[in-house]
């Protein structure tokens, strides 16, 4: 059975005093569940939020240096986050790919940087919109989550969560409808189970990503390969987020 994880991607949003306030509130408002919740807010604030959150809400990172430490100005290494109690590290998220280029060669040595260092990946793939119009869109996200998990073996990867986010449907107000989300979970899980195994596909858990918010997140969750979201804009507002989770109960 695959516990669903809710993970928010607060992007660069939010600053102190915010994220003051969001922490006592959501502190008060939360009840132990049976859904994993992650955030991963602006780096800058995430050992702080770990801090206050203890047990009750995991703090990840939106993004990891490939790399351990050195002169890599501005990077932040799996390392340093393990050391800070961070758990998680979303790795390839499509704003990456578009404004610093990243590619499933980088994401790759990213993956293989946090597993080192014991945190979870949550590797991020999904079609551009003329991808989808061309009908090549599985294709597309079977290519890269191909090449980002090459080398690795299931062991290493006991942990792994991908989030499936078609790049039309981040930040627009356009959702994927639930049956274009199952369409293409199933498929990530056939591909997994074709690179590994069929138990490894059963257990990793897909996530769900793209203008998910508290009216669609119920009817996207109850399809049998979405395992959770991964929540942008939505989950900056606490009420928000915790609908969201609850959703996915
Ligand atoms: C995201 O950035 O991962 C995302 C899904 O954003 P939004 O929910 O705002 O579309």
């Amino acid at each position: 059975m695959r516990k669903p994880l809710v993970a928010g991607n607060w992007k660069m949003n939010m600053d102190q005093n915010d994220v003051n306030a969001f922490v006592s509130e959501i502190l008060d408002k939360i009840s132990a569940n049976d859904v994993d919740v992650m955030i991963a807010p602006p780096a800058l604030f995430a050992a702080g939020m770990q801090k206050s959150f203890g047990d009750k809400i995991r703090v990840g990172l939106q993004d990891i240096s490939a790399h351990d430490s050195g002169a890599y100005t501005g990077e932040i290494s799996a390392e340093m986050a393990a050391s800070a109690s961070i758990q998680y590290a979303i790795i390839g998220h499509s704003e990456r790919r578009t404004y610093h280029s990243e590619n499933d060669h980088l994401i790759n040595t990213k993956i293989q940087s946090a597993i080192k260092h014991g945190l979870v990946p949550v590797y991020c793939c999904g079609e551009k919109l003329e991808e989808r119009e061309s009908g090549n869109h599985k294709e597309v996200v079977i290519s890269q989550i191909s090449e980002a998990l090459q080398g690795f073996s299931e062991d290493q990867l006991k942990d792994l969560v991908v989030a499936y986010e078609p790049v039309w449907a981040i930040g627009t107000g356009k959702t994927a409808t639930s049956d274009q989300a199952q369409e293409m979970h199933e498929a990530i899980r056939n591909c997994l189970s074709e690179l590994f195994s069929q138990a490894f596909a059963e257990k990793t858990r897909i996530l769900y990503g793209g203008s998910c918010k508290p009216s669609n997140a119920s009817e996207i969750f109850s399809q049998p390969d979405v395992d959770g979201g991964l929540i942008g804009g939505a989950s900056l507002k606490v009420d928000d987020f915790l609908a969201i989770v609850e959703a996915a109960k």
